[in-house]
């Protein structure tokens, strides 16, 4: 595949832009492969990557039931930080936010990583104190970040109202080197060099059951036919218990629905992204300029991926306290992602119950920022049986009460 570069644009403008390879294959499924991955979100994307560029396997073959990137990974508030609390958290968060750095030139696709820095507001004492404890985690972690006073959240984001009205703004959890990128173009970053690897990427294929032998899975039942593989991989967020429902087990998990809302696009006027974790809600600015705008999940299990009114209105309550400044503005477009949250907050990566089935899920509602590390690891669990990244995160922490408690970083924060 051509390399994109300026002299590409150059040429291609010379000629009408007629010379554009697809970025990605849309081949027929084979009827076997090495590795099959179900779900062509980021973490999918990613994972088949790396199974490529870290182990050279490439007999992949990444399933989706819808187009690629239209799960939740083209649905989030696009938040990259590492700032976690519990150690096996912050060195994936961290690898991941590290391979975001250099995303762009990795992949030859430019994802925008906008490292703007991130405030996690602290509006009581509780949190005042539960920040201070993270940040003193982080600097052991090696992930950079800093508790800061109020005069100085103010100094960084000169549209917020610290003085209340319900919660005084007391400080806040501050990682400069946090911020955004461009979701879509992760997804399309990863399925472009994994085409490129020559791995099959199989859109409007949904797999609806797991065939096992002797108690080792042999492939997948699809809409498309049957197909075979050695190892299954299976990201699907949201829809993972459905998947272990077809494998013959159970996961301690929930779905349930997340959204989030634009406004109309206005003139730059904040440049970080600020999470109000007390009041509930957090807004960013796209580089369109629409305010990007998100708060907590639905209090119900459900399998809608629309969310419930009253949630937006919580969630815009929350921001017009904290920024009297948006109560002026119309809001665009609102959507919802299906979320996949487990007790403890923190994902599973994990081998299953069945023989060469893998499950990496529970990301809820924080993994846009896990993609590349999750990727990472998961691909070397995938193809060695035991990554140092990934090994706290198995499914029998749950049966040994191991828990990897993150509530504090991930209630409402993504
Ligand atoms: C509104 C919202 C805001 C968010 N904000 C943030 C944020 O700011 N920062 C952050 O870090 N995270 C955020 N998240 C969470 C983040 O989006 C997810 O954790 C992450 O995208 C999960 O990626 P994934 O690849 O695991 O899942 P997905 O992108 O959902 O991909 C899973 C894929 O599996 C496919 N699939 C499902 N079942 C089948 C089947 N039977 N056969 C074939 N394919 C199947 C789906 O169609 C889907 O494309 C947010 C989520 C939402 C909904």
């Amino acid at each position: 595949m051509r390399r994109y570069s300026a002299f590409a644009i150059a040429r291609e403008a010379a000629r009408y832009h007629q010379g554009w390879e697809r970025a990605w294959a849309s081949p027929e499924p084979k009827r076997a492969y090495d590795v099959i991955i179900v779900g062509a979100g980021g973490h999918g994307l990613a994972t088949a990557f790396y199974l490529g560029k870290n182990f050279g396997i490439t007999n992949v073959a990444v399933i989706e039931k819808g187009w690629l990137g239209g799960g939740n990974t083209g649905r989030n508030t696009t938040i990259i930080r590492s700032n976690y609390l519990q150690d096996p958290s912050a060195a994936i968060y961290e690898k991941a936010r590290s391979l975001y750095e250099t995303m762009s030139q990795d992949l030859n696709y430019n994802v925008m990583f906008s490292p703007r820095g991130v405030l996690m507001l602290a509006q009581t004492e509780h949190e005042v104190r539960g920040y201070t404890r993270t940040a003193h985690a982080n600097a052991l972690q090696g992930v950079k970040t800093e508790f800061v006073g109020p005069e100085r959240v103010k100094e960084i984001v000169p549209i917020i109202n610290i003085d209340g009205p319900r919660y005084p703004v007391l400080g806040a959890l501050w990682q400069a080197r946090a911020g955004t990128a461009r979701h879509d173009a992760v997804a399309w970053g990863y399925a472009r060099a994994c085409s490129d690897m020559g791995m099959d990427i199989i859109q409007k294929c949904e797999v609806t059951g797991v065939n096992t032998e002797n108690g080792a899975v042999t492939g997948v039942e699809t809409t498309r036919g049957t197909i075979g593989c050695k190892k299954l991989g299976v990201v699907v967020a949201g829809h993972s218990s459905v998947l272990a429902e077809m494998a013959g087990f159970r996961l301690p998990m929930e779905s349930v629905a997340l959204q989030a809302l634009v406004s109309e696009p206005i003139k730059p006027c904040m440049d970080c992204v600020v999470m109000a974790n007390t009041v509930h809600g957090y807004m960013s600015q796209s580089d369109k300029g629409e305010m990007v705008i998100g708060g907590g999940t639905d209090g119900y299990n459900n399998y809608t991926q629309r969310g419930s009114f009253h949630h937006i209105e919580e969630t815009v309550r929350a921001l017009v306290e904290t920024f009297p400044m948006i109560s002026r503005l119309k809001m665009l477009r609102q959507w919802g992602g299906i979320v996949d949250v487990t007790g403890d907050r923190s994902p599973i990566i994990s081998k299953a119950p069945v023989e060469g089935m893998f499950f990496n899920c529970g990301w809820g509602t924080g993994g846009f920022k896990a993609i590349p590390g999750s990727g990472w690891g998961f691909a070397e669990l995938m193809a060695r049986g035991y990554s140092p990244l990934t090994a706290e995160f198995g499914l029998n922490r749950f049966r040994e009460g191991r828990f990897i408690d993150e509530s504090v970083a991930a209630g409402v924060a993504h």
